[in-house]
């Protein structure tokens, strides 16, 4: 029997985020198109060319993009919402980069396309917009261009094209049903796939990962419509799934007329011996054995004990589980991850190395690969038993929590009163939700103490002075609870990670997060303790600045791991909690020190959420536990801020009510504040402060609209029980914006007091 592998998808952003600079050297109109695209194409040819070196058998075409590959297949639909402009034909870079990105010339300013969180992960991809009467038309050759063009660098790839469901899953409809428009949809990819036959491709790789999903009949349907017609089209189709299980749709996944069927055997183990049985043993199965979800290394050895008795009843590829897009590319490229850490590693390069070794360990003995297995086998030991990573202390603590210790000690209304006699504040209190502009002065000063140019006392100076100048400001117009502004942090969760035990960062490991925007996630590897108080210094000296509050400013735990690449040698619900008990401390160190707000973002909570609705509850009840854990050391005095945007809360209230926080801030300018209903309907008893702007866009808001926007809230929740802020953190914004956003949000709090009097 045979074994071959594949690859599902390389990272496109380029070894050293070639396509990133390129690209926005384009858009700033400081490069041509043609050297856009020569460089596209060189990494492509690249790429293709590594994974031929490594024996890949199934190597991915097309899944190069340019900025996302929902959006690449929107456009080969010739799905151009109207506002482009598209007149037929082939869409052009302009038309393409305009949905993408929107365009602010004069005579030509229209809006991007919306943009939303990949399943579960944390890149971003176009969401295709229907209209009624939509119309559809072959407008992208892309995939048969990037097959012609692999060919011709002598590589024979596998194209991949996202598949119809899926596509039509994540296509939003105005008054119209997106699947009403499957044959229209399924007329083009047969045209698409056709023409990949006719130019000799023998697989594609078509991606299903709407597969993992709860799905409804018209789904169901549409899956098996769409295989009959698409298993005509003279390919092979490889229908890939991923990022879960298929559980309960495996009936309907094994009964489709496809050659081929991906599967993720990571997060989908469980689905292993239902496969066994129901896949047809003249379908070929491909087994997702690598993580293409996460940086930890394969345990070569294992996995082969696992797989050969398999091999030799029936064919099979081994794949990553899902595309590598969301690894970064190479782990040879890092410079200061300890040794002992950077052997659990494998980064994109290094997974593909894995699947080789497999390959020669399964069809040719083990014998042939032995050092690659010993050192596998040795990295996975060491990994088990690392002192590095495994803390006595902190298991014990963590054995040692009590149900009391996630309990604040008296219930809302008391600890209201308490907090309100402490802090005396008027109705509708003004505030922000942390940072304010991270200003290129701001951004060049960390530059410059990273590259040892600014010595670290000159720059703590530097940023005594913009947080003082910026206490000062926020005095200045009055606002009721002050920030210090965040500018000695990086990012809200590295600056975190950076101080706290068992997080390693990478100086190149960056993952594509939308377009041209890379993220380096933190690596945590390793029980978690905190050193020492990682903020009190830099509150102490804010809260010196001024007379008025100033509240200390922490990240959650379930933001900080929902952001960071996580060990998956335990539940992640346990990872969780020794975050939490991290914070916490940090928490009661604040308050000892004075403070007598504290706010704890969890900006990433909801977007946790798994894939499927049965696993909701248990997720959110650990999720929960961990905020409770974090913010309940403190007396009944203190007062809990805590934060989060993409506010799609409608479902999971319960859950938001049970973290307890004293106060809330959301986000609710763009949707004018419709979410407050669901809060007034399900009598949320706790104080919120629903964002009264968008700080997304630049514009700078009238004090009318926000006092309209109040006027709204108010009708779903008493005053008392009302803040006034913006919808999230400033750093994003300029100065310019700022100053009269503020002045104005601040004169709109004061005219819904007066109205408030009046009554
Ligand atoms: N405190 C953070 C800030 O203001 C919160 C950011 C966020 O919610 N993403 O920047
Ligand atoms: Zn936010």
């Amino acid at each position: 029997m045979s074994v071959t592998i594949a690859n599902l998808g390389f990272p496109r952003i380029g070894p050293n985020r070639e396509l990133k600079f390129a690209l926005e050297s384009f858009w700033g109109g400081r490069s041509s198109e043609a050297e856009l695209k020569e460089t596209a194409a060189s990494l492509r040819r690249e790429t293709w060319l590594k994974q031929k070196n490594l024996g890949i058998d199934y190597i991915p075409s097309n899944d190069f993009s340019f900025y996302d590959h929902v959006l690449d297949t929107t456009v080969m639909l010739g799905a151009v919402p109207e506002r482009y402009g598209f007149k037929g034909g082939k869409v052009d870079l302009a038309t393409y980069f305009a949905m993408a990105r929107g365009t602010t010339s004069a005579e030509n300013s229209v809006t991007a396309m919306e943009m939303t969180k990949w399943f579960d992960t944390n890149y971003h991809y176009m969401v295709p917009e229907l209209v009624k009467g939509q119309k559809f038309s072959l407008a992208s050759t892309k995939a048969l261009d990037l097959y012609n063009e692999a060919k011709a660098a002598g590589v024979e790839t596998r194209p991949v094209v996202l598949g119809p469901v899926t596509w039509l899953s994540l296509a939003k409809g105005r008054d119209v049903d997106p699947f009403d428009y499957l044959d229209d949809v399924l007329a083009i990819y047969t045209e698409v796939l056709t023409s990949l036959a006719k130019a000799g491709a023998k697989w594609v790789q078509i991606d299903e990962p709407a597969f993992v999903l709860d799905l409804n009949d018209k789904q169901r349907a549409a899956f098996k419509k769409a295989y009959d017609v698409l298993s005509k089209t003279g390919v092979s189709l490889m229908l890939t799934t991923y990022f879960g299980r298929v559980a309960e749709n495996i009936d309907l996944l094994t009964s489709l007329p496809v050659a081929g069927i991906h599967v993720d055997l990571i997060r989908g183990s469980d689905d292993y011996d239902a496969l066994l049985t129901k896949v047809r043993p003249d379908t070929v199965l491909s087994l997702g054995v690598i993580d293409g979800r996460n940086i930890w290394r394969a345990d070569l050895d294992a996995l082969v004990d696992w797989i050969e008795p398999l091999a030799e009843k029936r064919d099979l590829v081994l794949a990553p589980s899902c595309s590598l897009l969301h690894v970064p590319v190479d782990l040879k490229a890092e410079k200061k991850i300890d040794p002992e850490i950077t052997q659990w590693l494998a980064f994109a390069q290094q997974k593909l190395e894995e699947l080789a070794v497999l390959k020669t360990a399964l069809t040719k003995g083990r014998n042939e690969v032995a050092e690659e297995l010993a050192a596998s086998t040795k990295a996975a030991k060491n990994r088990r038993s690392s002192p590095r990573i495994h803390n006595e202390a902190v298991a014990k603590r963590l054995a040692a929590v009590t149900p009391d210790m996630a309990k604040r000690q008296s219930p809302y209304p008391v600890r209201a009163a308490a907090q309100q006699a402490k802090l005396n504040l008027p109705l509708y209190p003004t505030t922000t939700i942390g940072s304010f502009p991270q200003t290129s002065e701001v951004r060049q000063a960390r530059a410059k103490n990273r590259r040892g140019e600014l010595d670290n006392a000159g720059y703590t100076q530097f940023l005594r002075e913009q947080t003082a100048a910026t206490i000062r400001w926020q005095e200045e117009i009055g606002l009721d609870v002050l920030v210090h502004g965040e500018f000695e942090r990086n990012d809200m969760v590295q600056y975190f990670g950076e101080q706290l035990d068992g997080f390693a960062f990478t100086n190149n490991g960056w993952v594509q997060s939308y377009g041209s925007r890379c993220v380096r996630p933190p690596i945590l590897f390793g029980d978690v303790t905190r050193p020492k108080a990682m903020t009190v210094d830099w509150w102490s000296f804010s809260q010196q600045q001024s007379e008025k509050p100033v509240k200390g400013m922490l990240t959650g735990p379930v933001t900080i791991l929902n952001w960071s690449f996580v060990r998956n040698d335990q539940p992640r619900s346990v990872s969780c909690r020794q975050l939490a008990l991290a914070i916490r401390d940090e928490v009661v160190d604040l308050e000892a020190a004075g403070a007598k707000i504290i706010q704890i973002d969890e900006a990433a909570l909801r977007e946790g959420l798994p894939l499927r609705r049965a696993e909701w509850q248990t997720y959110l009840d650990w999720a929960v536990e961990s905020f409770r854990l974090t913010a309940s050391g403190v007396r009944d005095d203190t007062q809990i801020h805590s934060h989060m945007c993409y506010s799609e809360f409608n479902d999971i209230l319960p859950s938001i009510a049970a973290m307890d926080a004293d106060a809330l801030s959301i986000e609710t300018a763009r949707s004018q504040m419709e979410l407050l209903q669901a809060f007034a309907s399900y009598q949320y008893p706790n104080q919120i402060g629903p964002g009264v702007y968008d700080i997304h866009s630049p514009r700078i808001p009238s004090v009318e609209e926000m006092v309209n926007l109040l006027r709204l809230a108010r009708k779903y929740l008493p005053a008392d029980r009302l803040w006034v802020n913006p919808d999230c953190g400033l750093k994003t914004r300029r100065w310019e914006e700022v100053k009269p956003s503020l002045l104005a949000m601040v004169a709109a709090a004061k005219e819904m007091r007066a109205e408030e009097k009046a009554k």
